[in-house]
């Protein structure tokens, strides 16, 4: 029972081998990865997260974990 699913920050991924970029929530970023470099590229690591932002991963999964505790005020 998620209720909180527009919370969730999204994370773009992109292919260059397939041309595609999308929006996958954080949860489902190593699942969306694994399951289509398995699927299109014989388990190659082609599709990543969006370079320009692989940083800011890191920020938004120390968020989730509760490492910082500044309140979220982007309303
Ligand atoms: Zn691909």
């Amino acid at each position: 029972m998620t209720t909180q699913a527009d919370d969730e920050p999204q994370v773009p991924i992109v292919c260059e081998e397939c041309g595609t970029d999308t929006r996958v929530p954080l949860s489902e970023l190593a699942d969306t990865l694994d399951r289509h470099n398995e699927r299109a590229h014989d388990g190659e690591q082609i599709a990543v997260v969006d370079p320009a932002i692989t940083e800011h991963i890191a920020d938004l999964a120390a968020e989730d974990l509760g490492l910082f505790d500044e309140e979220p005020d982007n309303s």
